[in-house]
């Protein structure tokens, strides 16, 4: 399958690094607990009261005024307000603003696999999604939602409706331009994606060598993020000597470390045991209370009843079920 951190391949972003010093020293106070073990994993993390943020944004280049060979260099996202990093936010949930542009909109998309012409991969799907939501994608294996992930990603194309992300149409997005989309979505998967020959130091400071960032700046940014996660005592083990619990949070810290606006996770906890997936689900959930939207495919029925997020529920490809605070609802034996 095809390298889906490919936030990876561009110039830097702005450093910050004068908010990371403040922030390493908030995160120095407030150090985030080791969520490994069931027992802490379940249990609620006491988290600061802060005012919500201003939901990250992000834009696309436009399709229409790039030279055919020297694209004109990428404008820096705004710089964040809110960094990951930053203390966590509030229990209370703030309402998403929805008077805006969404930063996900399907307008009756369906998807058809060459090598599958006979069926519809999805069918006839529309959906917005609002900066700041987080939204579950659930349903039976083969319903479609990698497949919806993989077309916000463009790593697919509709083949008939549009998918707009960022406001570009991704159906008419160049090649060329896929990168800078790309780059501004963190992606966790399931099976983690790690590369073993690298430490967790390594494989987090990569995602951010290969976008040009300087050296000084990675070696800022990796250590915090990885406290974030809670992993700041394993920077120097490699992918095989952790748990799956923490190889997943070393995922999530390589997906958030560029500070990206939107999250795309697709049944990230689908290898991990419940208590663990608890631990990574109430990670990202922190990681959207700083303002980050996050899209998430799963089939843990447990979490989703328990998380009361947006729910989005395909079956063979059709939206069957899109509903506010929803649950998992019932789909038989999955
Ligand atoms: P889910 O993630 O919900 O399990 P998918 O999006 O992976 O569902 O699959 C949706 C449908 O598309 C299924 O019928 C699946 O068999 C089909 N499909 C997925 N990937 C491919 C592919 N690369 N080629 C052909 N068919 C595919
Ligand atoms: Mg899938």
């Amino acid at each position: 399958m095809a390298n889906h951190f490919r936030i990876v391949e561009s110039e830097g972003l702005t450093d910050g690094e004068e908010q990371l010093e403040a922030i390493a020293e908030d995160v120095a106070a407030e150090p985030l607990p080791d969520l490994e073990t069931p027992a802490e994993a379940s249990g609620l993390i006491e988290l600061p009261t802060i005012e919500q943020p201003a939901s990250p944004s992000f834009t696309v280049p436009s399709v229409t005024d790039e030279p055919a060979v020297a694209p004109e260099p990428e404008p820096e996202l705004p710089p964040m307000v809110d960094p990951l990093y930053a203390p966590l936010a509030a229990e209370e949930e703030q309402p998403i603003d929805r008077s805006g542009n969404p930063t996900i909109s399907f307008r009756n998309v369906s998807l058809i696999y060459p090598s599958r012409p006979d069926k519809k991969a999805l069918d006839d799907v529309s959906l917005d999604i609002y900066p700041g939501e987080f939204v579950f994608v659930v349903g039976h294996s083969g319903s479609g939602k990698s497949s919806l992930l993989r077309l916000i990603t463009r790593e697919l194309k509709a083949t008939s409706g549009q998918v707009i992300v960022a406001g570009q149409d991704l159906t008419k997005l160049r090649n060329g331009k896929v990168p800078y989309l790309r780059r501004q979505i963190g992606c966790v998967f399931q099976d983690f994606k790690l590369l073993p020959d690298k430490t967790v130091y390594e494989n987090v400071a990569f995602a951010l060598e290969c976008i040009g960032k300087r050296r000084a700046v990675i070696r800022g940014q990796v250590p915090e993020v990885l406290r974030l996660v809670g992993l700041a005592d394993a920077m120097d083990k490699y992918p095989d000597q952790l748990s799956g619990g923490e190889q997943q949070r070393v995922s999530v810290a390589r997906a958030m470390v560029n500070r990206p606006p939107l999250l795309v996770c697709d049944e990230p906890t689908g290898n991990l045991d419940p208590a663990i997936s608890l631990g990574i689900m109430k990670l990202l959930d922190r990681i959207n209370r700083t303002g980050t939207t996050v899209v998430m495919a799963t089939h843990d029925r447990e979490m989703v009843d328990s998380m009361r997020k947006r729910v989005i529920a395909l079956e063979a490809g059709h939206m069957v079920r899109d509903q506010e605070r929803g649950g998992y609802g019932f789909y038989g034996a999955l």
